[in-house]
């Protein structure tokens, strides 16, 4: 019998994941045996996918550079990715101004719930966490982030997995100087970084096959950590307006898909499920990075050439789920709390939500840290900033969830047009994980 296609075994996984969540909830001291014996898969498994994404830059940023061998074309790619990201940003963030604008979820927010929230939440740690760290970030001079891009040490900026960025600009500034060097020169190290990539690329394989368990623990845990069900109905509407401005989010990429690079969109999705359903679970574009470039080398058929960089700066700047989401939930504060928004006052949340999608980490939550700046840059009181994060707090691991679903879709579908453009979409070859396996038995 053939096998179950992986994406049916996540989702499988999922389910099931979710409904013994649900369970445990009403088991005594359930919360307690998931956080002691179930959440640690999940754990193991989300260590792996981080323990290889820097070799997995590495090694095939600088195999996709050496291997383009016309620096002028590495340009290309790279001023073409960047033009799009932006042009997809801003529109996942005009998707959400138009919603929000015409839906008005914040206006029929009760003032007990705004009560309720405030006193829930508003002294939470989390909250007063995120507006902290905002600030920290705020404080940075314009050209920082510049400066932090280039590391002073290569080792350090390997050994920190924060540091993506600096294992980017590392990467590249050795794969043009391999490009550089001469064939001759170069081949050694070339065939290392061949061989360092085919190899971890196996291993995202093998860390693959465990996949439908760990999505089974985290969800399970997610369940079991989310608040009062309560607070949550209040914010359905709310909730609501985010997910369907996601939701179109991915019918426009399936449009791009289908018009730009001739590719049937269900084929695509198909493909991409497992990143997108892992980006759900794991609610970490760079958790789901590894994953992400499997899939779209090896199952969509984008060149080396072009996903090795589209995709790693994707997951740390391209954050269209986040940007949309932003956008959404800085004017339902504002409708909340009666704070009026101008005309110009929602472009501002345009340019903004666009910066602050670019700053914010792909890790979990971090789109709520930007949101604060987004808040203060329309003049929202420092005051109540609070007061507005403890109003979609409740809400926003599942939005978290979707909206990273959204982040990693539109990096595969940007790495996809990028490539027709360059001519480097190609029939997939997929790989499995025992194609080798009889030769070493
Ligand atoms: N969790 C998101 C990501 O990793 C970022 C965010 O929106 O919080 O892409």
């Amino acid at each position: 019998m053939k096998s179950l296609a992986l994406h049916w075994k996540i989702l499988i996984g999922m389910l099931l994941g979710v409904t013994f969540g649900f369970i445990m909830l009403e088991v005594q001291g359930g919360g307690d045996f998931i956080a002691s014996w179930i959440k640690p898969i999940g754990t193991i498994f989300v260590k792996l996918l981080k323990l290889i994404a820097v070799p997995l830059i590495l090694a095939s940023l600088i195999k996709g550079i050496s291997d383009l061998k016309d620096i002028s074309k590495f340009a290309s790619i790279g001023l073409k990715t960047i033009i799009i990201y932006v042009l997809t940003t801003v529109i996942a963030i005009s998707i959400g101004l138009i919603l929000v604008n015409t839906l008005n979820p914040g206006d029929g927010v009760s003032t007990e719930t705004i009560a309720k929230l405030t006193e829930t939440y508003a002294n939470d740690s989390s909250v007063q966490g995120k507006i902290a760290e905002a600030s920290r970030q705020q404080a940075s001079r314009p050209l920082d982030f510049l400066e932090a891009m280039v590391p002073d040490n290569a080792f350090l900026a390997l050994s920190n997995n924060k540091l993506m960025l600096q294992v980017i600009f590392l990467a590249m500034f050795l794969g043009i100087s391999l490009l550089l060097v001469g064939e001759k020169s170069a081949k050694p190290l070339k065939d290392f970084f061949d061989s360092l990539n085919d190899v971890v690329l196996k291993m995202v394989d093998l860390i693959m096959l465990t996949a439908p368990f760990a999505v089974f623990s985290l969800l399970a845990n997610v369940v079991v950590s989310s608040g009062d069900p309560e607070l949550l109905y209040a914010l359905m509407f709310y909730a609501g307006v985010v997910v369907g401005g996601l939701f179109l989010m991915i019918c426009f990429y399936l449009v791009l898909v289908s018009v730009i690079t001739k590719r049937n969109p269900i084929w695509f999705l198909k493909q991409i499920s497992p990143a997108q359903l892992l980006a759900f679970s794991t609610s970490s574009s760079a958790a789901t990075l590894p994953v992400t470039m499997e899939r779209v080398e090896e199952h969509l058929g984008v060149d080396k050439e072009v996903s090795s960089f589209v995709l790693p700066v994707g997951a740390t700047i391209n954050m269209d789920g986040t940007s949309l989401y932003q956008a959404v939930a800085a004017v339902f504060i504002a409708q909340a709390l009666n704070f009026d928004l101008t005309f110009a006052d929602q472009l501002t949340i345009v340019l903004t939500a666009l910066l602050a999608s670019i700053g914010s980490a792909a890790v979990p939550g971090a789109g709520m840290v930007m949101l604060v700046i987004v808040l203060e840059s329309v003049g929202f009181p420092a005051d109540k900033l609070a007061i507005g994060l403890a109003l979609i707090f409740a809400v926003d691991r599942p939005l978290d969830m979707c909206r990273t679903m959204v982040n990693v879709t539109g990096d595969a579908t940007v790495s996809m047009i990028v490539a027709k453009i360059e001519g480097k979409l190609h029939t997939p070859k997929s790989k499995e994980w025992d194609d080798h396996l009889e030769e070493v038995k």
